[in-house]
C-alpha cells in the first residue's frame, strides 16, 4: 500500500492545479449524484450549467463540455481551420509549449504559426507579420489567431489591446480564438464582465478553463459565432471528449457560476499573487521577473538560492517563461504564503553570506 505523507499533502505554489475542489463545485457535483437522468449531455445539470454560461455571457453561446484544456484548445482551433490553414500564436502559448502538438493532431494539420514575444502577449503587429508574410500556394493559409487570457507569463491583456487585436484579425479574415484555462483570473483582474473581454472585444470561440478556478475537472467551450460550432458535438465524441455521465462534468458549473465562486476564488488567487509579489519585493537577490497582473509570479534568483529553496521542501517550476514560476490558487492559505516568504528571505540572506 503507497503511503501518503502528510508533509506532501501541504500546500505548494508550484501550479495552480496542485488545489483540490471548491466547496461550491463538491457541492454541485453531491446534489447532481441523485436520480437517474439521461447521459451524454441531454440532462438537467448540463442544460442549467448552460443556461448559466449564456446569462454570464450576456448571449446565446453554443456551450460543450470537455475534459480538460488541451482538448478544448485543439477542438475549439480544429473547428475553426481546415487541415491547409495556419492558426497564429505566441511562442509561449500553452498551445504550441504544451500541448504536445494536439492542434495540429486534431485539426488533420493546421500548423501553428508561431510569434515571438518578450512577454507572452501576441501583438496586434506580429499577428499583421504573419498573416501577410507569405501569400502563396506554398505556405498554409493564415486562417486564425488564439491569445491567451490571462497568459501563460502571467499577463493580462487590456480591453484596448483585445480589440487592437480581433481588429487586426478582421482585416485579415481571421477568427479570434481565446485560451482561457484562467479566464477567470483576467475578469477579476480588469474588473470587467466575462461579455467585455469575450465576444464583445472580438472573441469568436473561447474555452473557459474550470480546473484551475476550483473543479476537479473540465473546460467550457463557448462559441460566439454560432457557425462556427457546426458538428463540434461530433468532434468532441471522436475525441474521446464526450462525458456519458455528462451532469459530473457540467453540475460543477453550476455551483461556480450560480454562487459567483468563479470570480470569488480568481480574485483571492490574484489577490495572494499580489501579496506573494509585495514580500519578496526588496529582497536582495531576488527579483520579479515581470509585473503581477493575475495569479502567478515569477521570481528571477541565482542557481543556488533556488537549490535552497528547494532543499527547505518548496516545490516550483523553471521551465515555464525561463523563471521561477509561483502559482496561487482559490485555496491558497496565507500562513502557509507568509511561511513560504520568510524561508525565499533566509535562503537569500544565506546565499549572499556565502
Ligand atoms: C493549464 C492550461 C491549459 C489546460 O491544460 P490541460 O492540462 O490540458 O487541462 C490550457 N492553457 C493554459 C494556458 C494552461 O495554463
Amino acid at each position: 500500500m503507497t503511503e501518503i505523507n502528510p508533509r506532501e499533502l501541504q500546500q505548494q505554489f508550484a501550479s495552480d492545479n496542485y488545489a483540490g475542489i471548491c466547496p461550491e463545485a463538491w457541492k454541485a457535483m453531491e446534489d447532481a449524484n441523485h436520480g437517474h437522468v439521461t447521459s451524454y449531455g441531454d440532462d438537467p445539470w448540463t442544460a442549467r450549467a448552460s443556461d448559466a454560461f449564456r446569462e454570464l455571457f450576456e448571449t446565446e453561446c453554443e456551450v460543450y463540455f470537455v475534459f480538460n484544456g488541451t482538448a478544448a484548445n485543439s477542438l475549439a482551433l480544429a473547428s475553426l481551420c481546415q487541415s491547409y490553414h495556419g492558426v497564429i500564436c505566441c511562442d509561449q502559448s500553452h498551445v504550441e509549449t504544451d500541448e504536445c502538438g494536439a492542434p495540429e493532431f486534431f485539426s488533420n494539420g493546421s500548423k501553428l504559426l508561431v510569434a515571438p514575444s518578450a512577454d507572452g502577449k501576441l501583438s496586434p503587429e506580429s499577428i499583421r507579420e504573419l498573416a501577410t508574410k507569405r501569400l502563396d500556394i506554398h505556405y498554409p493559409k493564415p486562417r486564425a489567431v488564439t491569445i491567451t487570457q490571462s497568459t501563460e507569463t502571467g499577463r493580462v491583456y487590456s480591453l484596448e489591446e483585445l480589440r487592437a487585436i480581433s481588429n487586426e484579425c478582421k482585416v485579415h479574415g481571421l477568427s479570434l480564438h481565446m485560451d482561457g484555462a484562467r479566464f477567470a483570473n483576467a475578469c477579476a483582474s480588469l474588473d470587467c464582465s466575462p461579455a467585455e473581454m469575450a465576444w464583445k472585444s472580438g472573441v469568436d470561440v473561447l474555452c473557459f478553463g474550470g480546473t484551475k478556478n476550483g473543479m476537479a475537472v473540465g473546460e467550457a467551450v463557448l462559441f460566439f459565432d454560432r457557425s462556427m460550432a457546426m458538428d463540434f458535438d461530433y468532434r468532441c465524441k471522436q475525441a474521446g471528449q464526450l462525458a456519458s455521465k455528462m451532469r459530473f462534468l457540467s453540475a460543477p458549473w453550476v455551483g461556480m457560476l450560480e454562487s459567483g465562486a468563479w470570480l470569488r476564488n480568481a480574485a483571492h488567487a490574484n489577490n495572494c499573487a499580489r501579496h506573494f509579489a509585495s514580500q519578496v519585493a526588496g529582497i536582495p537577490g531576488l527579483r520579479l521577473a515581470g509585473p503581477v497582473e493575475a495569479n502567478a509570479a515569477f521570481l528571477e534568483a541565482s542557481e543556488d538560492l533556488l537549490r535552497r529553496v528547494r532543499e527547505r521542501g518548496w516545490k516550483f517550476y523553471t521551465f515555464i517563461g525561463g523563471a521561477a514560476r509561483f502559482m496561487f490558487s482559490w485555496d491558497t492559505d496565507l500562513a502557509r504564503l507568509d511561511a513560504f516568504c520568510r524561508d525565499l528571505k533566509e535562503c537569500a540572506a544565506e546565499t549572499l553570506k556565502v
